[in-house]
């Protein structure tokens, strides 16, 4: 190779690294954006009657309470075994402000298209239940965009208190559990009391974290605070559910059932007890609290009866699917990679195929599973990726030195990094990151799409180690 050769493959390796590096960034930056509403959930419509209006509605949220560390809370499990113990499958993305969409609005996270906003929704959706009750009130422990998004009549604390989020905040320390009780306490026909504490340890410290168990203890001694200020005890239907559970190192946003199904207990004035460990969906959940509310739920809100919904489970139906077609195409795209490394190099695509398997186990091992969950998928430029594969860069890199001096720089590049491209290119299209960096819907899929944001920043990385490999590699030599 020439020396004019051999710098324009550099060059070129580079340009690819930094497109790579370009693409994930607006891909992920693409997350965040609200999509166009798809169909509702394809399910049947249950017309049966519900369970009828409460003189006062309570809801609860323990934002981050994972299904097991409910289980274990004392005061929950006292007051849900007086009323209705169940799980509910909270949709995806497991995000804080999509799950409250959903259950103040009864449409999916695809159905509104609110699927990972983080800031304020403003206006608040105009059929969301806080805004058709007269007297509605929110009581929020902190993050207050959340409890502002959904048009209460009057929302605590006010949104330019900005001081109240630092963490010894006096709103924290005090304030929050005597205004919530005071909301509970009062006349309001729905009193909403967000708690953010136990969420906010598990991403301090992690899901099996000492903190987050404490958290969660603390919540459920205010939730003994909060029930003993009913002002008519039996008459009031209490609602208290989590909106996602926690990664053991901390962490949400995917599919994981450990995470997507969380403890919801309905009791007061419900006859019970009554467990019933079969998963209704959180817009199911909303019909729940729409009757009890005594309001219509919107026309395309498709939440069944509880017991509609224990009847047909509809197991994960609001999930989004891959469709047959994409993960043939997909499927292909791998192959043909395969394929054209086989064709370059001949016995070195063993390594072609190996290094981006080295690099994603290296990622998995020291990260944790590879989902939208792992805090790992998100940063920009993915240096905790970029470490933690440097095993497969050293494969990918060895590799190239050798293949180098039998089919030449150039081949040796293309044929090594062909199976790892193929790959991140059919995950790619099954999270729909094509269709979303020309203005498509966000590219969310449960786990493909955090498999795409971290095979982008492997294949860059593996474009960045072939370009300085490019500029030290032997020359090929010419068989005898
Ligand atoms: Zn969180």
């Amino acid at each position: 190779m020439t020396r004019r050769r051999r710098i324009a493959a550099v060059v070129l390796l580079a340009a690819l690294a930094w497109t790579s590096y370009t693409l994930r960034r607006a891909a992920i930056a693409s997350f965040f954006t609200d999509g166009p509403g798809a169909a509702a959930p394809a399910w049947t419509r249950d017309a049966g009657p519900g369970d009828g209006a409460a003189s006062r509605v309570r809801v609860v949220l323990l934002d981050g309470l994972s299904r097991a560390h409910a289980a274990a809370l004392p005061e929950l499990s006292r007051r849900c075994a007086t009323g209705i113990d169940t799980v509910i499958d909270v949709g995806f993305p497991t995000v804080s402000m999509p799950v409250q969409h959903a259950l103040w609005t009864g449409r999916t996270q695809q159905q509104s298209g609110v699927q990972y906003r983080i800031g304020r929704i403003d206006p608040p959706p105009a059929d969301a239940l806080p805004i058709r009750v007269p007297s509605s009130v929110a009581v929020g422990e902190s993050h207050r965009d959340i409890v502002h998004s959904f048009g209460f009549a009057r929302t605590e604390p006010a949104l330019d208190r900005d001081e109240i989020e630092a963490a010894e905040s006096e709103w924290r320390e005090g304030e929050f559990a005597a205004q919530a009780e005071a909301a509970v306490a009062s006349d309001a026909a729905l009193a909403f009391v967000h708690v953010l504490r136990i969420d906010e340890a598990g991403h301090a410290f992690g899901g099996a974290s000492p903190e987050y168990a404490a958290a969660a203890a603390e919540a459920d001694a205010m939730l003994a605070r909060w029930v003993a200020a009913d002002p008519s005890p039996g008459r009031t239907r209490w609602f208290v559910l989590a909106d996602h559970g926690h990664r053991e190192g901390g962490g949400h946003g995917d599919a994981e059932p450990e995470i997507r199904l969380v403890r919801a207990c309905i009791f007061g004035d419900v006859a019970g007890p009554l467990v019933e460990p079969t998963p209704v969906h959180l817009v199911d959940l909303h019909r729940a609290l729409a009757d009890a509310l005594g309001l219509a739920p919107a026309p395309d809100a498709v939440g069944r009866t509880l017991a509609g919904a224990w009847a047909s489970p509809e197991l994960d139906a609001t999930l989004p699917r891959v469709a047959a077609i994409d993960r043939g195409i997909a499927g292909l795209a791998a192959l043909a990679a395969i394929a054209l490394a086989v064709r370059w190099l001949g016995a070195y695509a063993i390594a072609a195929i190996l290094w981006p398997c080295v690099a994603w186990l290296g990622v998995a091992v020291v990260h944790g599973a590879i989902t939208l969950s792992n805090p790992v998928v998100y940063p920009p430029l993915g240096a905790a990726v970029l470490l933690a594969s440097l095993p497969g860069f050293a494969v990918l890199g060895t590799a190239m030195h050798r293949a180098a001096r039998r089919v030449g720089v150039a081949r040796a590049a293309a044929g090594l990094l062909a199976p790892g491209v193929g790959a991140w290119l059919g995950v790619a299209w099954l999270a729909g990151v094509p269709q979303a960096l020309v203005g498509g819907p966000p590219p969310l899929v449960p786990f493909v799409s955090g498999w795409a944001s971290v095979l982008a920043t492997i294949v860059a990385g593996g474009f960045a180690v072939a370009a300085l490999v490019a500029l030290v590699a032997p020359r090929r030599e010419d068989g005898p």
